[in-house]
């Protein structure tokens, strides 16, 4: 879903968001509180979310690591940094976010105790909106956010943390791994304790904390095992090319006699453009078979060096489809394909060493 900007970095509502809300929405309805407090303390969550975020960004910054984005989901927020971070700045940069919340947190009950004003007892408190005013609410639920995102476990920051400490004295793929695995496991606790005691809230958290743990252990496994690997080791050098002045016919029979399914066009020694299944199903489909493959192939492709470390280059694969093609200057060397990579994921996981 579209989101805004703050302070340069664009902020990006996920769309499970949704989901989150309704069923605050339900929620509120079906009790007998006041509309009004609870309303407020839901906007100063919201933005104590994103000040937890900011200071991730701001941190990072700090280490020269852009933000790219900030996506925000039921669960909180993430921050998407243009580069995989080292142990000792993940660990701080994860930190960054909770020590956020409980700023928020002191600084309110701060202001509540000074000007003596009703103080929350307790963390069952938050269960009761209506006891208490809009402001004590927000400290226990910043209170409950830092805690909350420091249990040592993809996909919270604590076991971001976790995992740069392990990272001091175990291989990253195994820290990379435990990680994931107590994320799953709390996951999995939660949800049970959820369903026991009947509190919806705890399953629906635990369904999103399995998937982020899910994703972020695969997507950190990714990074460890393509980490300093130049994109040369992982590419598909033996590979059909069509000449801009082919057919769609030309390309189809191409697509049946070879197991490629993107073919770089070319005139002479350039590289005009990619020509990918989809869009060459569409253009049969639409243009005929005779049609030239220079009328219809993509002329914005994806283009990367042979030298370029592959972690870097996950992210835009995700980004960019499914070929990319590797260009050494002017010249075709390459292809690279979400298929052959995630080959090249599978084998590096069984032992393989790349061949540089
Ligand atoms: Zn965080």
């Amino acid at each position: 879903m579209k989101g805004f900007r703050l302070l340069g970095v664009p902020v990006r509502l996920h769309f499970t968001f949704l989901l989150l809300l309704i069923f605050l929405l339900v929620t509120v309805f079906g009790s007998h509180q006041s509309g009004g407090n609870y309303a407020l303390f839901l906007l100063g969550l919201f933005a104590s979310v994103l000040l937890h975020e900011m200071a991730h960004a701001l941190v990072a910054s700090r280490f020269g690591v852009r933000t790219k984005e900030i996506v925000m989901f039921p669960i909180g927020g993430l921050s998407r940094m243009e580069r995989a971070l080292h142990p000792t700045e993940e660990l701080v940069v994860s930190l960054a976010g909770p020590f956020m919340n409980l700023m928020i947190a002191a600084g309110l009950l701060g202001y509540l105790y000074s000007s003596q004003q009703p103080m929350p007892r307790s963390l069952s408190d938050l269960l009761h909106p209506t006891e208490l005013g809009a402001l004590p609410l927000l400290a226990g639920g910043n209170l409950l956010l830092a805690l909350f995102n420091l249990l040592p476990a993809f996909p919270m920051d604590g076991g971001r943390a976790l995992r740069a400490i392990l990272g001091y004295v175990r291989p990253e793929e195994e820290a990379t791994r435990i990680a994931a695995w107590m994320g799953r496991m709390l996951a999995i606790s939660m949800g049970l304790y959820g369903l026991f005691a009947q509190n919806f809230l705890l399953v629906f958290f635990a369904f999103f904390i399995y998937l982020g743990a899910a994703q972020e252990g695969a997507a950190a496994l990714g990074r460890t095992l393509t980490h300093g690997i130049p994109v040369r080791a992982a590419m598909i050098t033996e590979f059909h090319t069509l000449g801009h002045g082919d057919t769609v016919r030309d390309a189809a029979n191409l697509l049946l006699s070879t197991s490629q399914q993107d073919f770089p066009v070319l005139h002479g020694d350039q590289v005009v453009g990619l020509l990918g299944r989809n869009l060459l199903l569409k253009a049969l489909a639409s243009e005929g078979p005779d049609a030239y493959v220079a009328g219809v192939m993509d002329r914005d492709f994806l283009q990367l060096e042979p030298g370029m470390d592959l972690s870097e280059v996950l992210p835009l694969m995700a980004q960019a489809g499914r070929c990319a093609l590797v260009m050494d200057g002017s010249k075709l060397t390459g292809l690279l394909t979400t298929d052959n990579l995630s080959e090249f994921l599978l084998l590096r996981r069984f032992g393989m060493e790349p061949v540089v």
